[in-house]
């Protein structure tokens, strides 16, 4: 049997937290996939063709082929985890930040399907700061993002704001 799991997120853009998380991840599910959200809520600063594209670039020497599949979602999780026939839905959880929000909606996609699970994974010590919103931010008001980020995502981040 195949195990799939779904890993969802705006990721704009990915960080060495998420990477990590993928990582580990991949030792829970045979086949992951990588749900990125059309509708964040929040106004993107990589586009999701961008956020696709990063995703598939700095995920592709992880697993074998096919392993890992980035796919852009609109609407419910728990929708697109049935669609693609995921038995779990993986997330990351930060020190206290996540745990309000995470609980609430975990109680609730509990309450929609009971056959999907939320798996939740601490986030390594050295990434527990670690935000894309802070990363963005950061690298908006000139600071130094490359310890917390990709080669590739630094350079495309740079580019964004100008100092490419
Ligand atoms: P961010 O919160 O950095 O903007 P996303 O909204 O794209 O990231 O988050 C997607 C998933 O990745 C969520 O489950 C989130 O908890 C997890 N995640 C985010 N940052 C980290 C991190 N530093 N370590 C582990 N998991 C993380």
């Amino acid at each position: 049997m195949t195990r799939t799991g779904l890993y969802p997120g705006a990721f704009d853009p990915i960080h060495n937290g998420h990477v990590d998380l993928i990582r580990r991840a991949l030792r829970l599910v045979d086949r992951l996939v990588i749900g990125v959200a059309v509708n964040s809520g929040k106004e993107p600063m990589f586009t999701l063709e961008e956020r696709v594209e990063i995703l598939g670039e700095e995920t592709a020497g992880l697993a074998a082929d096919g392993a890992i599949v980035v796919l852009p979602y609109e609407g419910l999780t728990l929708g697109a985890a049935r669609k693609v026939g995921a038995t779990i839905i993986l997330r990351g959880l930060r020190a206290v930040a996540d745990f309000d929000f995470e609980f609430q909606m975990t109680a609730m996609n509990q309450q929609l399907d009971r056959e999907i699970e939320t798996v939740f994974l601490m986030a390594d010590p050295r990434h527990q700061a670690l935000a894309s919103r802070l990363v963005k931010e950061i690298a908006q008001l000139g600071g130094n993002v490359s310890p917390f980020v990709p080669a590739s995502v630094n350079r495309r981040l740079l580019e964004k704001v100008g100092r490419g």
